[in-house]
């Protein structure tokens, strides 16, 4: 029984910049920086994309959405995500639960949240309780606790029936 299980870990890092929007778990939070990418630098989407690519055995997001291809600039990353949830799917996985954190000194992330979960959901073709997405700061500690950088971790178990 438990060689059907896949167990994977993601993380991602991107630097806060004037003039772009800030993408986390999907969804637009209002921010006077956003994370700078060569996509839309959703930061949470790309850690639970090497979370599911490490855990069936994949190639990493470099490897496949390379950010020196046209095609994937600005690219909306729940589209990507979508992409590799079809390529896990495709090789019989499925996602039994998904466990996150954000590591951002600003904004607060609390209450954006429960709408991350609910884009996020679907996409995953998993049920909302099934999904953890917890905020932390970094005590201002570093460049994620001066406000330069947003970080996110993944840990994601799949299964095969
Ligand atoms: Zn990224």
């Amino acid at each position: 029984m438990i060689q059907n299980y896949k167990i994977g870990i993601g993380y991602d890092i991107h630097r806060l910049e004037e003039n772009r929007k800030l993408i986390i778990g999907g969804i637009e939070i209002p921010h006077e920086k956003g994370l700078f990418g060569h996509s839309d630098a959703d930061v949470l989407v790309h850690a639970i994309i090497d979370a599911l690519l490490g855990a069936s055995g994949l190639p990493d997001i470099g490897t496949l959405f390379p950010d020196t291809d046209e095609k994937y600039k600005n690219a909306n990353s729940i589209n990507l995500l979508q992409n590799v949830v079809e390529k896990i799917s495709e090789k019989g996985y499925k996602i039994n639960n998904l466990d996150t954190n954000i590591i951002a000194q600003a904004p607060k992330m609390m209450i954006y949240i429960p709408k991350m979960k609910q884009v996020l959901a679907p996409v995953l073709n998993i049920d909302l309780n099934n999904i953890s997405i917890k905020a932390k700061t970094k005590e201002r500690l570093d460049s994620v606790g001066e406000k330069r950088a947003i970080e996110a971790q993944a840990v994601v178990l799949l299964y095969k029936e």
